[in-house]
């Protein structure tokens, strides 16, 4: 029986290095090799095409490539494109391409579902099945970027953890994946271009300073009460406010950056003048600015969104006192690929011989 084998891009420069030095090539093999993994994007072992064929034959009985592959795309008529990945396993993710005037943000998947059961969020209905690995992730923006040169002749210029997935429980690959993306021998965009996303998971932000993660933070705050926050989202029972306050100001001393806190505006729930002033207590002791967020509907009924007046009032409240807030506007919400809204609706109809849909 032959042993497991090496799955490439899971391997560091230096075990690339090593596993080339072991199958007897010249060291500079290994260099060709990382770049095509990192920028050149093979999707297979045989398309290494500077290798000999016997290298390569030599590397395919000890290692695989397990790209992820485009099985089906959807566009909004507000221009975003949803996205739905195959994993080699089976399983299938989604990445969405928001076009704005100014930007092309590529919003990505940490995970296959998500354990966190936020009750606004539809990939919080779906089980957790696996982390994605850095490749995956990596394979989400190439794919996306693709899809920006094609249909709007642009290069991404963003790129935000806000898929489907908690990437802070998935930390390993999400470092990964932001090093790649950055790095000049991967994708080579600069890490002020990349946020993630978290519901908020003290332990793991206060590692991401001690990390010196490079890339922006964002936190789903959406309640600056821990009554209201656990009612809508179970992490913050053991991430409590205050613990996460901590967490972020040990973050922004050691990091000097500042943070994003998202919030969903719930009518009647959140988004009332003594909401606000609880938001901007929970701000003042962090340098925070405020993404007020509209609610996209995930069919179950609980929540409605907040009156576009109520949100402006909201708003200013806040810029009122010194807060940054701005309110973002939902997009692909007619294709399910707004915020909250990815949860593989179509996956049933997907089929081997993948299929591209372009209404
Ligand atoms: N797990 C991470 C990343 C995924 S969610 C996190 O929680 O941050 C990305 C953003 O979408 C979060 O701010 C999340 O709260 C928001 N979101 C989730 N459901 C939504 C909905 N129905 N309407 C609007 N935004 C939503």
């Amino acid at each position: 029986m032959s042993a497991k084998p090496i799955d490439l891009r899971e391997l560091s420069k230096e075990e690339v290095t090593a596993l080339v030095a072991e199958l007897g090539e010249k060291p500079y093999r290994a260099k060709q090799v990382w770049e095509w993994l990192w920028k050149k994007h093979a999707r297979s072992i045989d398309a290494m095409s500077d290798l000999s064929k016997a290298f390569r034959e030599q590397l395919k009985e000890r290692a695989v490539l397990r790209p992820l592959t485009l099985a089906e795309q959807q566009r909004s008529t507000d221009g975003t494109i949803k996205c739905a990945f195959r994993t080699w396993d089976g399983h299938i993710v989604e990445g969405v391409l928001i076009p704005t005037e100014t930007r092309m943000t590529a919003c990505i998947s940490s995970q296959i579902g998500c354990s966190l059961t936020c009750a606004f969020c539809a990939t919080g209905k779906l089980k957790r099945v696996r982390n994605l690995d850095a490749g995956e992730i990596v394979d989400q923006v190439v794919m996306i970027a693709a899809l920006a040169q094609e249909h709007y002749r642009q290069p991404l210029t963003n790129i935000v953890y806000m898929g489907m997935g908690e990437p802070l429980l998935n930390y390993a690959n999400t470092l990964r994946s932001a090093e790649r993306i950055n790095a000049e021998d991967g994708l080579g965009m600069s890490t002020r271009r990349i946020t993630v996303s978290t519901a908020g998971i003290a332990k793991m932000i206060r590692k991401l300073a001690d990390d010196d993660a490079k890339f922006n933070l964002a936190l789903s705050l959406h309640a600056a009460n821990d009554a209201k926050r656990d009612r809508i989202m179970p992490i913050n029972e053991q991430n409590t406010l205050a613990e996460l306050l901590d967490a972020l100001r040990y973050y922004t001393r050691k990091t000097r950056k500042e943070v994003t806190f998202e919030y969903i505006l719930f009518r009647d729930f959140n988004d009332s003048l003594e909401d606000a002033q609880e938001l901007v207590r929970y701000c003042s002791t962090v340098h925070a600015k405020v993404n007020l967020i509209e609610y996209n509907p995930t069919d179950d009924g609980l929540f409605q969104r907040t009156e576009p007046g109520t949100a402006e009032r909201f708003q200013r409240y806040l810029e009122g006192k010194g807060i940054i807030a701005r309110i973002r506007r939902s997009r692909g919400r007619d294709i399910d690929a707004a915020c909250g809204q990815l949860a593989n609706k179509n996956q049933p109809a997907l089929k081997e011989g993948e299929r591209i849909l372009k209404p």
